[in-house]
């Protein structure tokens, strides 16, 4: 039965509490380009399971982050992340962590 305030998350598919996330558009790209998550992920809902999962990845790989970003690796995935939030806004929706990048 569906409870109230549930849906499938968008990642990894499970009916649970789901909410939008604040991920800057550089670390929505980055997990495009490591293949953490898919394309149409971008700007959706995620459960809190999954969205402490990438968070604690970009956490991590702070350093990987910024080496992808200014070598330009990450265009492509770059490009595919603007349209992507182009048609999805607003995406920012009770931010709990805040992203620098
Ligand atoms: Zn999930």
């Amino acid at each position: 039965m569906k409870k109230l305030g549930q849906q499938n998350c968008a990642s990894c598919g499970e009916m649970k509490r789901c909410r939008h996330r604040d991920f800057s558009p550089h670390a929505w790209a980055v997990l495009l380009h490591w293949e953490e998550i898919s394309t149409p992920v971008v700007g959706q809902p995620l459960c809190n399971g999954c969205y402490t999962e990438l968070r604690d990845l970009l956490i991590d790989r702070a350093e990987d982050i910024e080496t992808v970003i200014s070598n330009g690796l990450a265009e492509k995935e770059q490009s595919l992340i603007e349209e992507a939030l182009a048609g999805r806004a607003p995406i920012i929706d009770q931010p709990d962590v805040q992203m620098t990048l």
